[in-house]
């Protein structure tokens, strides 16, 4: 009988969809690439298909998940980056060979060195991560205002006041809180 896995949170940043697969990290924790074969399944979901992973290549990408949650997380407070997270985000960037092609319609894919490379694609990853953490693209790490998660995430909404990483999940039991407190209307949505 096939085992029953928690469902991905999608988002539309790459890099914190990834940090995302664990969630609750300060409740409960759950983890949603429990094994090797789901953190593949995530990465077809993701424009990213390998055709397998080992638990070696496994690790390293929740080492890689943790690191961006830990550098993410300190550029959203404005706090020094950790240097063994930016030297994990760094390595997982220079060890992969991903190539950026445009498809005749005129968007982006990323092509793998070849489909057994799970490091390909944790280097596209890497490098989306630095593409937000380092502030070069249009939005703003921020921290997810439920307490049991905390999550970073990249906020892109134009006023820059969304407050949770995702509106499904945080952002809706925070809003029936709020509702059933005060019936109060809440002043703003999350994307
Ligand atoms: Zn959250």
């Amino acid at each position: 009988m096939p085992a029953v896995f928690p469902d991905f949170r999608l988002g539309s940043v790459l890099a914190t969809s990834f940090t995302g697969t664990l969630s609750e990290r300060h409740g409960v924790p759950v983890e949603r690439i429990p094994t090797p074969h789901r953190l593949v399944d995530w990465l077809v979901v993701n424009g990213l298909a390998v055709d397998s992973c080992t638990a070696v290549q496994l690790d390293l990408a929740r080492e890689l998940r943790e690191s961006i949650h830990a550098a993410a997380t300190a550029a959203a407070i404005q706090d020094a980056l950790p240097a063994s997270a930016v030297r994990v985000i760094n390595d997982s960037s220079v060890q992969g060979r991903a190539a950026a092609i445009l498809t005749p319609e005129g968007h982006r894919r990323w092509r793998l060195s070849s489909a057994s490379c799970v490091e390909d694609a944790l280097s596209v990853i890497a490098a989306d991560a630095i593409s937000i953490i380092s502030g070069e693209r249009d939005g703003k790490l921020a921290l997810c205002a439920s307490p049991t998660c905390q999550a970073a995430f990249f906020d892109t909404s134009q006023s820059r006041t969304r407050r949770w990483c995702d509106m499904n999940t945080c952002g809706n039991r925070q809003k029936k809180a709020r509702f059933n407190a005060n019936r109060r209307k809440n002043s703003r949505s999350a994307e």
